[in-house]
């Protein structure tokens, strides 16, 4: 029986199964409650879930004997009364940051599944959900940036003279730098970016954007285990912080989206920078959740300085819930049907991604991520 929950946290506007993976993990043979008003700000009534072949229902209902509970962010243990000892729960922990949640669990005795560890391996591609809402994070972000400029972004050359195209900086090229630097050039920007994984490069030039590198400080390489960055060193730093200073100077749109897995956010722009770009100019901070890239960003305000406006939402992809929904919920899809034991009729992980994602077990937190 797996249940899947409302979201309780503020601002939280996603859902972790859709009408069509309800139906497809029906047709695995599981059978799925889901909470009544669970879809509703993603545009997804009771009705289309019951039609998919859910039973939906209050929360006491569909907790009853669950063995998973499926939730966008992780659920309150108090919210999952009624659910079997040891039931399994997957939903984006964001362990680092809620950390208590984590200990709840574990002294509640659930299992509790995150999936912003799964391994960045080919096989679980699929079921990566910060590559899946980090994408449409990068694309809101510009569009965002674009509603709050106040001026065009391509050039016009109009019978009243001739607009100028706006100068649009991407920092941090992952996946939703990526679509950040795709998108701005659709709306017709000129576009740079930087990042500090030198095989960024290549991938910044094949979307027809300028890579900005500091080519000063030799052999460094940027890149960690799974693809992610490392924290750079103080000269690095030092020689980054000279080049963006120069760069920014002549942009009228920044989106930064710098994270270090584990570790605040790097701060990337500081308010001397910010000082020296020209009024009117907007920059989105796709990390302000997590600490921020840009100094003086606060989440989901409009801060201005120095006639520069600073935005940032705590919660980007909730700001497309219907997609950011459709595409959680085929990871969560993906992932359930990987293990899914036809004759046992259950989910059966294995040891590679099931030791990564798994936070507590038999009443303990058992992940080396965050025991190391
Ligand atoms: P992320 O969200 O962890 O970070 C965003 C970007 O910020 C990264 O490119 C990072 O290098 C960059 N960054 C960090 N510190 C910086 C600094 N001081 N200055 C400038 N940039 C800085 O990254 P992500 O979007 O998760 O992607 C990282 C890489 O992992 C990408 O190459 C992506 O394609 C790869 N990836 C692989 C898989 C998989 O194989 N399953 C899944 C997702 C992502």
């Amino acid at each position: 029986m797996i249940a899947v929950v409302a979201e309780r946290a503020d601002g939280e506007t996603r859902v972790a199964a859709t009408p069509e993976t309800v139906k497809k993990l029906t047709k695995l043979g599981a059978r799925l409650r889901v909470e009544s008003g669970a879809g509703v700000n993603a545009s997804i009534s009771d009705a289309d879930y019951a039609d998919a072949g859910a039973q939906v229902g209050e929360p006491a209902a569909i907790m009853k004997d669950a063995d998973w509970v499926l939730g966008v962010r992780a659920p309150a243990v108090p919210d999952l009364a009624g659910a079997k000892p040891g039931a399994k729960v997957a939903a984006i922990f964001d362990p680092f940051r809620y950390r208590s949640t984590v200990d709840d669990y574990a002294a509640a005795g659930f299992e509790a599944l995150t999936m912003d560890f799964m391994p960045r391996i080919t096989r679980a591609q699929s079921m990566d959900v910060l590559s899946s809402q980090s994408n449409l994070a990068g694309y809101k972000a510009v569009l965002v940036a674009a509603n709050t400029y106040g001026r065009a972004f391509p050039m016009m050359m109009t019978a009243a003279g001739t607009i100028t195209a706006a100068k649009a900086f991407i920092m941090g090229v992952g996946v939703a730098g990526l679509q950040a630097i795709a998108t701005a050039r659709r709306l017709g920007a000129q576009v740079s970016a930087t990042d500090v994984r030198s095989a960024t490069r290549e991938q910044i030039q094949s979307l027809g954007a300028k890579p900005i590198f500091v080519e000063s400080v030799a052999g460094i390489e940027g890149e960690g285990s799974g693809g992610y960055a490392t924290e750079m060193s103080d000269e690095y730093k030092k020689a980054q912080a000279e080049l963006v200073s120069s760069h920014i100077a002549k942009q009228d749109i920044v989106i930064t989206t710098a994270l270090i897995p584990g570790r605040p956010a790097p701060r990337l722009i500081s308010d001397e920078q910010i000082a020296s770009m020209r009024p009117g100019s907007v920059i989105f901070d796709l990390a302000v959740a997590q600490g921020g890239n840009v100094e003086g960003s606060v989440p989901d305000q409009v801060v201005e300085k120095h006639g520069v406006k600073i935005v940032g939402y705590s919660n980007t992809p909730a700001h497309l819930p219907a997609d950011a929904s459709a595409l959680l919920a085929r990871n969560f899809f993906n992932f359930l049907s990987a293990f899914w034991d036809a004759e046992k009729n259950e989910v059966v992980l294995d040891e590679e991604i099931g030791d990564a994602i798994r936070l507590t077990q038999g009443g303990k937190v058992v992940n080396e991520r965050l025991l190391g």
